[in-house]
């Protein structure tokens, strides 16, 4: 076994790793940009070496920085983690030629699994299914259409050198063929510059379900069983589970020797993922092999009781594979839940912020937090905005996302828009418990997973007004002695001479502004509120320690967490969070905050499109460009009305984050 390894990641999955390293006794070195300074990753490293500046092309995705790091500290062994170089056949065999170990497959399965149609052509000698299709070499656009016409519409082009869903294009009947299979080229030329299709039978409500191979360098192969990762936005996973719910063991074995002949095709070692398009019917088909471990792997780590980082390492040091096909085992259910900062209502564009409050649920047996962050860390545009995993285990499928969905409510993140309340309603509602999946659910269930609940924001309202009542009391400073208790200036409740206790806050939630009225009835610790909004009264105590609200409304005594970051305050109750904004006299600070912010690249990534021409005057909401970032893309929207005075850049072009994309106008 090595006695160091370097870890070429960042986040979460650098951690990850290390947690590992530490277990068996392994040194750990890490690297990190200018970014990532006083990062996680590099704090729990032994050792970590800098390796340049924040966007990931000048630092994680320079190989030669990396192993030169390596050959520094000494250490034996890379771990590429998952993205940036964990699919890069020229950094494994820089690192081979180097004589250091890459902690994945041999280089030529890299290389086979690059192409999307040199792939399916190896997989087919194999004899692994393949979604029905044409993946030739000859390109003319006669014989695609033919091959579509025979297998019937819908069908679905892809490039072959594609990634990201870029250059695919579904065609729903054969007059739209032309026209589609011209766009598809395009888009992949421009993407990758190569514009070779392929195309395939669309299946209209398939699972995505997933096979976790493992292969040692002799000669031995098992699978982990699967994982379905049917919860897709933009044909990205958002929440994971294993096993797959209804998975008959037939099916099961069917598809896992069916990952193990296209492991063994490529003469595979390591850890390896074959995912699979599995049709209503119970047809599963081959759609590509990912030679690294992927995001979601602990999910299959709680239902086997295996560390697959363990495993990688133990292949990487040429052992033999710790158990044997007949010696693995599914030990109930578990789920897997990705947290960005991302704004779902904006179609999951990625936001950057510090991380002002973070509270995980407690950790344990039953509930693992993978993550790269702590509370005051940022979250920036160069790289992923995931802040953790939520990953649940469950003796079934019932009891695991009974913990899934209390650990989601525990969860309470401060200073950036997440996807926690999104991932609360889709786990909660009825069609996911009853494990009704394929990868169109977010888009079917929309109304039940983007609900915005006008009842639970009136519910909030008199909490929020006395939160921000209980805290004016709290900040009150006054000049007498602090051991006067009868004092009037230690009496920090809206005392006044005249007699009147009464006090107004504005605030606004979800840019709707509310009038919130507060009277003081009583003083001191057994005051209570009466708070009248719209008309409508209720009437509460509370005491407010620390971050911690107490509020007992008509009996019912509530715990609420609070945070406060400038004029953004955030009141988490059980799975309820009310986000809201005290209003203060004007300054215009909010709105020159919220014109620059909306306009900046959110990170790293590409211009794809202006929708508006320089000099358009638009409404607030309008799309004015398109921007690709990792694997998405992502509509910049005009911030109010106003008008766009002028691009700073031309589609095509590599834009860095945070750099200002448009000047506009607000009117
Ligand atoms: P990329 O490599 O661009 O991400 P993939 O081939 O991995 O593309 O497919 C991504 C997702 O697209 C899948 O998880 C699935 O949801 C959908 N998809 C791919 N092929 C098909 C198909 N033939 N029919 C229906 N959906 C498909």
């Amino acid at each position: 076994m090595f006695t160091k390894i370097l870890i070429a990641n960042r986040g979460e999955i650098a951690c990850r790793v290390m947690r590992t390293a530490k277990k068996m006794g392994v040194r750990t070195v890490a690297v990190y940009s200018d970014a990532d300074r006083d990062s996680l990753h590099v704090a729990m490293a032994d050792e970590a070496v800098h390796i340049g500046a924040a966007p990931s092309r000048e630092s994680y995705l320079c190989g030669d920085k990396i192993l030169a790091a390596a050959l520094k500290t000494g250490a034996q062994a890379i771990h590429p983690g998952y993205g940036f170089l964990s699919e890069n056949a020229g950094f494994a065999r820089a690192c081979d030629e180097a004589g250091v170990v890459f902690i994945g497959p041999p280089i030529g399965a890299i290389e086979a699994m690059g192409s999307k149609s040199a792939a399916k052509t190896i997989m087919e000698k194999a004899g692994v299914p393949l979604v029905p299709g044409y993946h030739g070499e000859d390109q003319s656009p006669a014989l695609i259409k033919q091959h579509a016409d025979a297998m019937g519409y819908p069908v679905l082009l892809k490039a072959a050198a594609g990634g990201g869903g870029k250059g695919m294009r579904q065609v729903w009947s054969e007059q739209e063929f032309g026209a589609a299979l011209d766009a598809a080229k395009r888009e992949s030329m421009n993407a990758f510059g190569d514009d070779t299709m392929l195309v395939e039978k669309y299946l209209t409500q398939p699972r995505h379900v997933e096979i976790q191979v493992f292969c040692d360098n002799h000669g031995n192969g098992v699978y982990l069983f699967e994982r379905d990762c049917s919860v897709q936005r933009r044909h990205q996973k958002v929440v994971e589970e294993a096993p797959a719910p209804g998975m008959d063991p037939a099916l099961r074995a069917a598809m896992g020797d069916a990952a193990l002949k296209a492991a063994q095709a490529i003469n595979y070692a390591g850890a390896g993922t074959v995912e699979f398009l599995l049709d209503i019917d119970g047809s599963f088909y081959f759609m590509e092999m990912n030679t690294r471990l992927q995001v979601e792997h602990p999910v299959t780590e709680m239902i086997t009781h295996q560390d697959l980082v363990e495993w990688q390492l133990r292949v990487a040091a040429n052992e033999t594979l710790p158990l044997a096909q007949d010696q693995l085992r599914i030990d109930g259910h578990s789920f897997e839940a990705r947290i960005y900062a991302e704004d779902p209502d904006n179609d999951f564009l990625p936001v950057t912020g510090t991380l002002s409050y973070l509270d995980a649920p407690e950790e344990g047996e039953f509930v693992r937090v993978e993550t790269g962050v702590r509370q005051g860390d940022d979250v920036s545009v160069y790289y992923d905005p995931m802040i953790a995993k939520l990953v649940v285990w469950g003796q079934d499928r019932d009891s695991a996302l009974r913990r899934l969905q209390k650990a989601l409510s525990e969860y309470r993140i401060g200073g950036m828009t997440t996807n926690l309340a999104f991932l609360y309603n889709l786990v909660s509602a009825e069609p996911f418990r009853a494990a009704d999946l394929d990868t169109g659910f977010i888009e079917k269930h929309q109304s039940l997973i983007f609900k915005k609940d006008a009842a639970q924001i009136e519910h909030f309202l008199p909490l929020a007004a006395l939160y921000l009542v209980l805290k004016q009391q709290h900040s009150a400073s006054c000049g007498a002695p602090a051991s006067d208790r009868h004092s009037p200036w230690n009496a920090a409740d809206h005392w006044r001479c005249d007699g009147s206790r009464k006090h107004s806050f504005d605030i606004a939630v979800h840019g709707d502004s509310h009038r919130l009225d507060v009277e003081q009835l009583g003083r001191g610790a057994a005051s209570r509120y009466k708070v009248t909004h719209a008309g409508h009264t209720t009437t509460l105590q509370g005491t407010l320690i620390g971050n911690q609200l107490i509020a007992d409304m008509d009996g019912h005594r509530q715990k609420l967490q609070v945070n406060e970051d400038q004029n953004h305050i955030s009141l988490y109750c059980y799975n309820h969070l009310l986000e809201f904004t005290r209003v203060l006299p004007d300054t215009g600070d909010a709105d020159e905050q919220q014109h620059a912010g909306g306009l900046t690249a959110p990170m790293n990534g590409t211009l794809v499109a202006q929708l508006v021409k320089a000099g358009t005057a638009v409404d607030a909401g309008t799309p004015l460009l398109v921007m690709e970032a990792m694997k998405m893309e992502h509509t910049i929207k005009a911030p109010s009305a106003g008008t766009v005075k002028q691009f700073f850049f031309a589609d095509g072009e590599l834009v860095d984050g945070g750099a200002l994309l448009v000047d506009f106008e607000a009117s």
